[in-house]
């Protein structure tokens, strides 16, 4: 049989558009001419430099980060960042507040305990019967706290978060690792914004950070010093040996995006993967999806078939058609289909012909 096209709907880890995989490829043995694999250069050769200092600039200019921001690379993906975060801010207070919307900012949550008080301003809430984000109260915001953390995109869950908390005089954190660079944000509003690297950046591992320069040096005093945002930034992420193949893959993919037109055409693009999606899934019956409209993920969307005994069937043909890794999360269950940016939209045309022709089967 011939092998039919695959598509990979796998929430991670390491989701690159397939023209960057290619370019890696051609270059992997001889790296500009260099006779070297980029990952055999020194990370302190001028030309090493040179491409790490263009993937920030790129950066840059893709989220539009303003000057009094640094960005960071650094390693242990976004749990390191769970650590790393309250111990560089623990200076400013005792206390952080967290709004819980499902299993990632819940763990955040659970992994600053170890470092300050942490106070839950709110959870998820059931409108018209379906999970849904609720307005932040400020009554129930601690006083004095060292930090606002929310999750920008519950990747377990495909819950989304559009608007911007209104945290006041403190420090917004954002845990943006299944959404960064899907669409453009406002980097001014937030005073710290993290991302493991796996799903829009680059291969895991890697983590970048966005850090407000007045935050650099708030940390606990026991800090790891590697994990030092401050001592990070002097030594322009490279304190320790960097993820330098990592470092070199997110590059690519952020000549790619720019390719592509930026931020603005690829949130365009992921509107449209995410309503053909949710289309198909509201259209019919046979699908369910339990996330209010508004909190949907255009990232990572999930649904539920009427049985066990279909979604194990449904998987098993969607498989033996190319469309790969639909089983959703353990602690969920049902399928999650992750659409990040380098998800062609013919990806998500064929998988809604096939639910719909799946559905005819077995509805
Ligand atoms: N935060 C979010 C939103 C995630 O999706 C993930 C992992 O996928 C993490 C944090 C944890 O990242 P890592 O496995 O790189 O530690």
């Amino acid at each position: 049989k011939e092998q039919s096209k695959v598509y990979n709907f796998c929430a991670g880890p390491a989701m690159l558009p397939a023209s960057v995989m290619q370019k890696a490829q051609a270059e992997f043995l001889d790296w500009q001419g260099t006779g070297r694999s980029v990952m055999e250069l020194s990370h302190r050769s001028k030309e090493y430099i040179a491409l790490a200092e263009q993937a920030e600039q790129d950066f840059r200019d893709l989220l539009s980060i303003p000057s009094n921001y640094k960005v960071l690379f650094a390693q242990g993906g976004g749990r390191g960042q769970f650590s790393a975060v309250p111990m560089n801010l623990q200076g400013r207070g005792k206390c952080a507040d967290f709004l819980l919307t499902g299993s990632w900012s819940n763990g955040a949550e659970q992994e600053a305990q170890k470092f300050l008080a942490t106070n839950v301003v709110s959870d998820v809430v059931s409108k018209e019967g379906l999970t849904a984000v609720p307005d932040i109260d400020p009554s129930m915001m601690s006083a004095n706290s060292a930090y606002f953390h929310y999750c920008t995109n519950e990747t377990v869950d495909g819950i989304e978060i559009d608007d911007i908390p209104d945290s006041g005089d403190v420090p917004l954190v954002a845990d943006m690792s299944s959404n960064i660079l899907s669409k453009p944000i406002d980097v001014s509003k937030f005073g710290i914004i993290y991302a493991g690297a796996q799903k829009n950046i680059g291969p895991s591992g890697l983590a970048v950070v966005i850090v407000r320069d007045d935050l650099l040096d708030s940390a606990m005093p026991e800090v790891p010093t590697f994990l030092h945002y401050k001592t990070m930034d002097k030594f322009d992420s490279m304190y320790n040996t960097p993820p330098t193949y990592s470092w070199y893959l997110a590059g690519l993919v952020f000549k790619w995006l720019k390719e592509q037109g930026g931020l603005t055409a690829i949130a365009k693009k992921n509107a449209e993967k995410a309503a053909l999606l949710y289309r198909c899934i509201d259209q019919t019956p046979f699908y369910i999806n339990k996330v209010h409209p508004d909190f949907r993920s255009k990232m990572n969307v999930t649904f539920h078939l009427p049985s066990d005994e279909l979604e194990a069937k449904f998987l098993v043909e969607a498989e033996s058609r190319g469309l790969m890794a639909l089983k959703g999360h353990r602690i969920v269950g049902g399928m999650r289909a992750s659409i990040y940016n380098a998800m062609p939209i013919e990806g998500v045309i064929t998988l809604t012909d096939f639910m719909r022709d799946f559905a005819r089967r077995n509805g």
